[in-house]
């Protein structure tokens, strides 16, 4: 999981990172976002014109980075290509994004689960390995197998009001674990509309959860 040269410019490391300080300080830190979802902003506004009009289920969102070049690039070279060390950096990157933002501490950490069709394709859940790093370095337990993913169709092949259908249907519970009145750190790589991680945390919400927070590495920059 360690590489001696930077992803981008191949200068030396710094810390577990596979970034040079500079290539780490230039990189696109979703710094000036709405409050609620973290849509990245231009300018300091605290809540997007979407979060005005509609409440989520779940707290904040917790971004690191805009989902732009060259954040996209390594995200897709870490799932698709199974590069451990990207995903690590990613994550070393959102634990220090968190603690930059005085994050609260959640309870437990659950990463959102994947499909089995999306596992098998992958072999490996890149949501798991983002939240056992952070489990690991933030020293909060994480609930591997609390969700269940039943979805059977990707939700990119099907139009809005399908996708909502199939995405209120798509996670379950695992009966074993006790949510009560926890706070609860939910786990993504990516966040596009929020959809995924409104449905999650309603259910969390539904089973006791006292509050929801998504952490995750990049946040598209439309709804
Ligand atoms: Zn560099
Ligand atoms: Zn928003």
């Amino acid at each position: 999981m360690f590489k001696a040269n930077c992803l981008l410019c191949n200068d030396k490391t710094v810390n577990q990172l596979a970034l040079c300080s500079k290539c780490y300080a230039d990189l696109p830190w979703n710094n000036s976002r709405c409050k609620v979802c973290a849509l990245p902003l231009t300018e300091e506004q605290k809540t997007c014109p979407y979060c005005a009009n509609l409440k989520f289920s779940f707290n904040q969102v917790f971004s690191a980075f805009s989902y732009i070049f060259p954040i996209d690039i390594l995200v897709k070279d870490f799932k698709n290509n199974a590069k451990f060390y990207i995903g690590k950096t990613l994550t070393l990157c959102l634990i220090d994004y968190l603690r930059r933002n005085n994050f609260n501490y959640p309870d437990i950490l659950i990463p959102v689960a994947s499909s089995n069709k999306a596992m098998l394709e992958r072999g490996f859940s890149q949501t798991i390995l983002i939240a056992k790093i952070m489990a690991r370095h933030l020293k909060i337990p994480m609930l591997k197998n609390a969700l269940i993913c039943d979805k059977n169709h990707a939700q990119k092949q099907l139009d809005a009001l399908s996708r909502k259908a199939n995405l209120a249907n798509a996670f379950r519970l695992n009966g074993k674990f006790n949510f009560n009145n926890q706070h609860i750190g939910l786990i993504d790589d990516v966040l596009t509309t929020g959809a995924t991680a409104d449905v999650i945390s309603h259910l969390l919400l539904n089973n006791g959860a006292k509050y929801v927070d998504v952490y995750c590495i990049a946040r598209t920059t439309l709804h």
